[in-house]
């Protein structure tokens, strides 16, 4: 197996935007991370040699780096639609992001949430009362079901919590509707946007949401900086995540201890040096994937169509579905378990035999892919799931359905033709 080779791939679609081999490995695990934009580790390159104390050094690179890094604070904003009076608070990942939001809510809110989330989303919650709601098979039913249970909380804030695409099936959840149905009933709405904001626009202000969470790994930057946007006042009165420099505007000498003022914008909640490097990372992300928004969301389009024909031909394979909604709009993400081979057998040949990176288990959603194992009629808790990127190119998905093919060893051997754009035996 080739490691992926520095360059560009995609030049035939027009997305030249990629570190990444389009020969040799074939990452078909973007939903777990993505590889890095050229464009970001250009970037980073040129600000390595610079690198200095955000906020608090008199020289020159601390100038830059802390102009650099609250302009990555606007891209961010720019890119999640925050509005004017929203914070942008850098974290971590995703899970920072919900954890820091957990943490910031009064004590007596209630979270709705649907059982099918990831993890990041559905555990962050304890201590407060938690309305877990059975996710239904329609996206009608579960408008529906979210406002019946906002309604049977007690008094007091509540907060719905909801992804914006599944990580294991890659179905959008109806985002716009939920706001409309928490708002109406008096209640906010943070987005777990881990998995959609790689593939669609996700804007606070278009969605009428109150938060939305992101991790630069996913959107194809490097790992350890992501955000948490939305909405300043309950952060605001929040005790700081961490305490520590940064966070804090005073400290004292008293009598009974150490006085602290803390900061009341995004730094309340940013003590410690931050990761400047890879803020700056996410922040050059966000802004090339606004910038080629329409060409990644028509190369994953292409491609998904493709791998969904491609699985389609496989005897014995099926996808996992959380809606019947065949109108139901998905990124480029598909768990499936295949008849009689167990889904870690199948992705270690896929590996080991093909180069092919897949990713197999329950996904961080344990719920979610025992319910969907289970709709579909297979035997365990586990699924295979593919997902497709700006690193995955055609020869990778044609790769993977010959090779599940073989693999399942059914059936005769599928070719795409080109003529005709369909999967011939
Ligand atoms: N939410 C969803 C839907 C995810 O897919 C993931 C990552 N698998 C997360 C949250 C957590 O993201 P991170 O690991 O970057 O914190």
């Amino acid at each position: 197996i080739a490691p992926p080779a520095p360059g560009t791939v995609g030049d035939d679609l027009g997305v030249p935007l990629v570190t990444g081999g389009s020969i040799g490995y074939a990452n078909l695990d973007h939903a777990a991370s993505a590889p890095c934009l050229t464009a970001v580790r250009r970037a980073v390159d040129e600000f390595l040699p610079w690198y200095a104390s955000v906020h608090r050094g008199a020289g020159f690179a601390s100038q830059v780096s802390t102009r650099i890094y609250e302009r990555a604070r606007q891209a961010v904003a720019e890119f999640t639609g925050a509005r004017t009076g929203d914070t942008v608070v850098f974290t971590r990942n995703t899970t920072d992001s919900l954890n820091l939001l957990a943490r910031a809510v009064p004590r007596d809110t209630s979270v709705v949430l649907f059982d099918t989330e990831h993890h990041a989303a559905l555990l962050p919650w304890r201590g407060r009362h938690v309305r877990r709601i059975p996710t239904p098979r329609h996206r009608a039913e579960a408008v529906a079901a979210l406002t019946r249970a906002l309604a049977e909380c007690p008094e007091g804030p509540r907060l719905v919590v909801v992804t914006g695409a599944s990580n294991v099936t890659g179905e959008l959840l109806p985002v716009a509707e939920l706001a409309r149905v928490a708002h109406a009933e008096g209640a906010r709405i943070a987005v777990d946007a881990a998995q959609l904001a790689p593939h669609r626009a996700v804007s606070l202000r278009d969605l009428d949401a109150d938060y939305v969470a992101i991790s630069g790994h996913k959107l194809y930057a490097p790992f350890g900086a992501g955000a948490l946007v939305g909405r300043a006042d309950w952060l605001r009165a929040a005790e700081p995540y961490l305490a520590g420099g940064g966070a804090s505007k005073l400290v004292s000498e008293r009598e009974d201890g150490i006085g602290v003022v803390w900061n009341s914008g995004a730094e309340r909640h940013e003590a410690g040096s931050p990761n400047t490097l890879g803020v700056y990372a996410l922040g050059v992300a966000c802004s090339e994937l606004s910038a080629h928004r329409d060409r990644v969301e028509a190369h994953e389009a292409e491609l998904l169509e493709r791998l969904d024909t491609g699985l389609a031909c496989v005897p014995g394979l099926r996808c996992l579905r959380l809606f019947d909604d065949a109108d139901t709009e998905r990124v480029g993400t598909v768990s499936f378990i295949v008849d009689g081979i167990e889904p870690g057998l199948l992705a270690a040949a896929l590996s080991a035999e093909y180069g092919i990176g897949v990713r197999d288990g329950a996904f961080c959603a344990h719920i979610a892919t025992r319910r969907l194992v289970d709709a579909a009629s297979g035997e365990g808790q586990q699924a295979v799931r593919v997902s497709l990127g700006l690193g995955t190119t055609r020869e990778h998905v044609d790769r993977l359905v010959t090779a599940l093919h073989e693999l399942t060893g059914r059936g005769p051997r599928w070719t795409y033709g080109q003529r005709d754009g369909r999967w011939v035996p």
